[in-house]
C-alpha cells in the first residue's frame, strides 16, 4: 500500500479547504483565488464571494477541476493559460500557451506611448511582436481614432491577437512580419516588447511554458531590439518615437543603441516595481 502522503489530496470541500491547500502546494493565494473563481464559474472579480461563502459545500466536478489545475500551476504553468484569460490595461485578453502571458510591467509601455499619441489626432502606430495583441488592442482602446498596425513573426501568436480583436471589436489590423521587414510606414510612433532575455539567463528555466521565441534573443538578451533599433528610423516619422521594453538591467545599454542609431530625447521609464523597464527616443527625421 502507498504511504498516506504519496496519495493525492482528497478534493476539497470548501473554498475554505481549497485554497489552504492550494497553499500547501506553495501557491500564491491570489492564484489559488482565480483558480478557484474559474473552476466555479466565477467573475475573477467575485473575490469577495469566496470569502463570504467559505464554508459552502464545493460542488464535486468544481472541486476534482480545480485540484486539477492547482497541480498544473505548481508546476509553473502560468495561471493566464489555465484560466484562458489575461486582465490587461482594463482590457479582458485571451491567452494561451502560443502568446507571451501578458505582463503588468508592459503597462508602463502602453501609459508611455498614450502621452506620445495623445496630442496627435489620428497617430499612425506599429505594435511590433505584438503577441496576445496586448499593446496595439490597449492603445486602440484608449484611442479611437489611431490606426494600428500589429505585427509578429508567428503565425499562431497572429490568430490569437486577431481572434481578440475581434471580441473586443477593436479595428487594429494584422501582418505577419519579422519586426518591420516589409511594413510599410511611416509611423508616429512604434512600440514593441520584443524577446530580451539572454539566452543562457537561468530565469528561463523557470518560463518553459511560455513561447522560447517570445523570451529569448541571443547572447545578451538584445539581438531583437538591435534589429529593432536599426530598422525603425526607415518606418517613422520626423518626430516620431520609438519605445521599447526591455529588461531591468539593459536601460544603459538600450540607451547606447538608440543614441547610436540617431534618436534624440533618449530616456528610460521604471514599472510600478521601480526597474527600468522600457527606453524610448525621438527621430528628428
Ligand atoms: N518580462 C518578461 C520576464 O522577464 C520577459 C518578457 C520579454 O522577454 N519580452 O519574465
Amino acid at each position: 500500500m502507498n504511504p498516506p502522503h504519496a496519495t493525492p489530496p482528497a478534493p476539497p470541500a470548501t473554498p475554505a479547504q481549497a485554497l489552504r491547500q492550494a497553499q500547501t502546494l506553495g501557491l500564491a493565494r491570489i492564484d489559488a483565488q482565480m483558480l478557484l473563481l474559474h473552476c466555479l464559474g466565477r467573475s475573477r472579480h467575485d473575490r469577495a464571494w469566496l470569502i463570504a461563502h467559505d464554508d459552502d459545500p464545493l460542488p464535486a466536478p468544481a472541486a476534482a477541476a480545480y485540484a486539477a489545475l492547482c497541480r498544473r500551476r505548481a508546476a509553473g504553468e502560468p495561471v493566464a493559460y489555465l484560466t484562458g484569460h489575461k486582465a490587461f490595461h482594463g482590457l479582458d485578453l485571451a491567452v494561451d500557451a502560443r502568446v507571451l502571458d501578458p505582463r503588468p510591467d508592459t503597462e508602463t509601455l502602453v501609459d508611455w506611448a498614450l502621452e506620445c499619441a495623445h496630442a496627435l489626432p489620428q497617430p499612425r502606430i506599429a505594435d511590433l511582436g505584438t503577441g496576445s495583441g496586448a499593446i496595439a488592442l490597449a492603445l486602440q482602446a484608449a484611442l479611437p481614432a489611431a490606426r494600428l498596425l500589429a505585427t509578429d513573426a508567428s503565425a499562431a501568436a497572429l490568430q490569437v491577437a486577431q481572434a481578440n480583436a475581434r471580441r473586443l471589436a477593436l479595428p487594429v489590423r494584422f501582418a505577419q512580419a519579422r519586426w518591420l521587414v516589409g511594413v510599410r510606414g511611416p509611423f508616429d510612433l512604434i512600440v514593441s516588447n520584443p524577446p530580451y532575455i539572454a539566452a543562457d539567463d537561468p530565469h528561463l528555466a523557470q518560463l518553459t511554458h511560455e513561447p522560447l521565441s517570445a523570451l529569448a534573443s541571443g547572447a545578451d538578451g538584445l539581438d531583437d531590439i538591435r534589429t529593432i533599433a536599426a530598422q525603425a528610423p526607415h518606418c517613422l516619422t520626423p518626430g516620431g518615437w520609438l519605445l521599447l521594453e526591455h529588461g531591468w538591467n539593459q536601460g544603459e545599454a538600450v540607451r547606447g543603441l538608440l543614441h547610436a542609431h540617431g534618436f534624440a530625447q533618449v530616456q528610460t521609464r521604471r514599472d510600478l516595481a521601480g526597474q527600468e523597464r522600457c527606453s524610448g527616443g525621438l527621430w528628428m527625421g
